[in-house]
């Protein structure tokens, strides 16, 4: 068998950004609006610092305001709130996210509810859960939208497609089965707690891993023809000390069988925050009663 078609997140983020920018140049021409985006960022996590800085650089290049509100590791989680319910209400601030994870003294749950769910462009506030899983428009989680775009970028009509999801998490498993089943397949979930999740995978004509575990999901795993998206961001230290980025799912021999894969990295790590600059547009337009016309 053939190798399997690469799908290029990269070049399919790009485009998403452009497009991004050409709404975002259109707002502020027709109806002198400038979108913006807040982001919290409570303590000093490095990796949180970086995706924040890519997030506001990404939102700078398409023209979208950014604000950067940093907190101290000691921030309560009174004061978060009130930080949250102060942006709720900032007219200029067309989205509010809080960069996770919180410090373990602030319970996270709390925290995405007070966000106004209309500026919620993580998608993760409990309306905008029940909005997705009812089948009604609403903010949608940026990681699983982004793989939903990959998907049909070699496959337009997922109807009938049988679809495995590995993972459960809010931020990715659990919004990806919802966005699948949407779109008519039939959607399995595996979990750290499935019994034979290998069985259950090969059954996949569409298999997304999201269980942060280091090239887990191998070529037996998988069924020929399959479309496999690898949402997992792991780092693994190598014989000389470096550390390198994988997947969840062994690339090198997956993609002997898989009919079309995406690599890491490359693949849906660059569709993140594209989604999040559509989510912003999504929500700028929202707020003023105008129709999105990404979406
Ligand atoms: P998480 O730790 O919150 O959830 C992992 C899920 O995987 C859990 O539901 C767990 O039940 C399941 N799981 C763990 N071990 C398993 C096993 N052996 N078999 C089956 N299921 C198993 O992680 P998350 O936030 O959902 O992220 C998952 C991965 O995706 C991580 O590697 C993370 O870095 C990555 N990620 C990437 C992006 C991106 O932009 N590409 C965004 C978010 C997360």
């Amino acid at each position: 068998m053939a190798d399997a078609k690469t799908i290029d997140g990269k070049a399919i983020a790009a485009g998403l950004r452009r497009a991004a920018a050409d709404v975002s140049a259109r707002l502020r021409q027709e109806m002198q609006v400038t979108a913006s985006l807040a982001a919290v960022l409570v303590g000093d996590d490095p990796a949180s610092e970086v995706y924040v800085r890519a997030k506001a650089r990404a939102c700078d290049a398409v023209g979208i305001q950014s604000f950067e509100i940093r907190l101290p590791a000691s921030t309560s989680e009174a004061v978060l709130v009130d930080e949250v319910e102060r942006l709720n209400a900032d007219d200029r601030v067309d989205g509010v996210l809080v960069q996770l994870p919180l410090p373990p003294h602030i319970d996270a749950h709390r925290i995405i509810a007070a966000i106004d769910p209309v500026k919620d462009v993580d998608g993760f506030h409990p309306v905008n859960v029940g909005r997705l899983w009812s089948g009604l428009p609403g903010l949608v989680p940026c990681t699983p939208q982004g793989c939903m775009i990959l998907l049909r970028s070699v496959r337009d009509d997922l109807s009938g497609a049988e679809a495995v999801v590995i993972g459960r998490s809010n931020i990715v498993g659990k919004p990806m089965a919802a966005l699948l089943l949407a779109a008519d397949c039939t959607v399995t979930t595996v979990h750290s707690k499935s019994l034979d999740g290998a069985a259950i995978c090969r059954r996949a004509d569409i298999l997304v891993a999201a269980a942060g575990r280091p090239e887990m999901v191998k070529a037996d795993w998988v069924k020929p023809g399959a479309i496999v998206i690898d949402v997992g961001i792991n780092a693994v230290v190598q014989g000389d000390a470096r550390s390198r980025v994988v997947g969840d799912v062994d690339y090198a021999s997956v993609r002997g069988i898989a009919g079309a894969i995406t690599p890491v990295p490359g693949g849906v790590g660059p569709m993140t925050i594209a989604c999040l600059l559509r989510n912003t547009l999504f929500a700028a337009c929202r707020r003023r009663g105008l129709r999105d016309p990404l979406m």
